[in-house]
């Protein structure tokens, strides 16, 4: 959280609240009533939320959002490394999810590790029939298959849980003869409003079928945490849990990008939790303080000024070892990472960035833009509670334009009243803007680049900002006649 009130020059309370009028006008008045509460100007000195959200979509809008599927098996469950995870149901939302989102994994492709396409590919007389005798064969002949997956997960699409199959007994059945665990995931799309609820259902299954099964090997110390809510795009956690480690402490589990089965199911065990992604794994991490005790903290390793307050305020958890150990990880980077702003800021100073991401980047990001000397003129999610815009209004400038799921039709008439150097948000979004003439990043896949998070992340993304606002490509956009 920033402690004084940032505002940017030409924008007010009038300006903002006359651009959201402009741009509902368009709308028939049924829709125009339901948008207008999910627009409004930021009021960092709140601290509140300025916008209602968690709501379902109106119809018609093109809103970015995706289904409950999306948050269960492409956010939560997909990354953990050394599980097989069936897509249940017909095989498109297998197949458009597959390697699309960028959590890495290390271990051997459909041996250690499966980053890979398993689908019960539905077909008419399954969905006559029902699924249940496929899945029962399908899950056999997965563990034959790969007899060193740990175990698998079940990820319902939505005709499963229309039809009214019984993933939850077929997976309780064949966890038995097979004897491995079988996670049954009700994260049918249809379900919620959004990826959103699909994030709370995976969390459910993680509380009912995995946390506490398994110990860790090696005795505890005070030092053990697990890293939650950190999905490993592009190696994010590949850059942060070295870092904890720098500073003294076991990160015994990281939930769940490069993740793994028996570590997860361990954490019960650990002395604190701390998570980043706070909007899907919120769920858990209060699973596990209210079941076992376990604190957690909420940190953000977006760039070098909230970093090392993230890492101060978990050191202020621990005694003076972990204190001594982080103040050295900080005076060894502070003069990296001053020779990086040294190097990007001259070209950035004062560059206005527009985000629309899911449920954390577009407040978790602002500091990082904010090192380079950056100020974001607007900013948004798909999917985010009250909670997470409550945590957004001291991020963001007074009087920003802050946008609950937008249509593709809002965020774009924002961008092209408020004239952002870039543009910050996903693959539906890239094209519209670059064809606008804003440079634009992508905000969730790093547009295969990263990592971002962490010291070493933060060069990168430094870069990367640079290279995308300062192409000599945008100079050519308009014909020179
Ligand atoms: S809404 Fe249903 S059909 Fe569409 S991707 Fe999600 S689970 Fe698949």
């Amino acid at each position: 959280m920033s402690d004084k009130i940032r505002k940017v020059e030409g924008i007010t309370k009038e300006s903002t609240e006359t651009l959201i009028a402009e741009t509902l006008a368009v709308y028939p008045e049924k829709a125009k009533k339901k948008r207008a509460p999910h627009l409004g100007a930021n009021d960092p000195a709140s601290g509140s939320a300025c916008v209602k959200s968690n709501k379902k979509t109106v119809p018609g809008v093109m809103s970015a959002r995706g289904c409950a599927y999306a948050g269960a098996k492409g956010v939560v469950w997909g990354p953990i490394r050394d599980m097989v995870h069936v897509s249940h149901g017909p095989v498109g939302c297998g197949w458009y999810s597959w390697g699309t989102r960028r959590n890495m994994m290390s271990g051997i492709t459909g041996v250690t590790s499966f980053p890979m396409q398993f689908t019960s590919d539905f077909q008419e007389k399954d969905i006559v029939y029902g699924g249940d005798k496929k899945l029962k064969t399908l899950l056999e002949e997965a563990h034959d298959l790969f007899p060193l997956a740990k175990g698998i997960s079940v990820l319902s699409e939505c005709p499963v849980g229309l039809i009214g199959d019984d993933i939850n007994s077929v997976a309780k059945q064949s966890a038995k003869d097979l004897d491995i665990p079988i996670i049954p995931c009700n994260c049918e799309g249809f379900r919620g409003v959004s990826q959103s609820l699909g994030h709370h259902i995976s969390n459910d299954t993680i509380r009912d079928f995995i946390i506490g099964t398994r110990e860790y090997a090696e005795p505890e110390s005070p030092y053990d945490i697990a890293l939650i809510g950190e999905y490993n795009i592009g190696g994010d956690a590949w850059s942060t849990k070295p870092l904890l480690e720098e500073c003294g402490f076991n990160v015994k589990a990281v939930w769940t990008g490069d993740g793994e089965l028996e570590k997860i199911a361990a954490t019960h065990t650990v002395k604190l939790n701390v998570i980043h992604c706070y909007r899907s794994m919120n769920y858990m991490c209060k699973v596990m303080e209210e079941k076992y005790g376990i604190p957690w903290i909420e940190l953000n390793f977006f760039g070098p000024t909230k970093i090392r307050n993230s890492l101060r305020q978990l050191a202020a958890l621990f005694d003076d070892t972990i204190k001594a150990k982080v103040e050295a990880v900080i005076a060894k980077y502070d003069p990296i990472m001053q020779a990086v702003i040294d190097e990007y800021k001259p070209r950035l100073d004062g560059k206005k960035v527009m985000l629309l991401v899911g449920g954390l980047r577009p407040r978790h990001t602002i500091g990082a833009y904010e090192d380079l000397g950056m100020d974001c003129v607007g900013s948004g999610y798909e999917f985010a509670h009250t909670d997470d815009y409550d945590r957004t209004a001291p991020e963001m400038p007074d009087a920003t334009v802050v946008y609950d799921d937008p249509s593709e039709y809002e965020f774009e008439k924002f961008a092209d009243a408020l004239k952002p150097d870039l543009v910050g948000s996903g693959i539906k979004e890239k094209y519209v803007f670059q064809k606008m003439g804003i440079p634009f990043r992508q905000m969730h896949s790093w547009d295969y680049s990263g990592p971002y998070h962490g010291y070493k992340g933060f060069e990168v993304f430094a870069r990367d900002v640079d290279m995308a606002i300062n192409s000599p490509t945008w100079k050519l956009v308009k014909a020179p006649f």
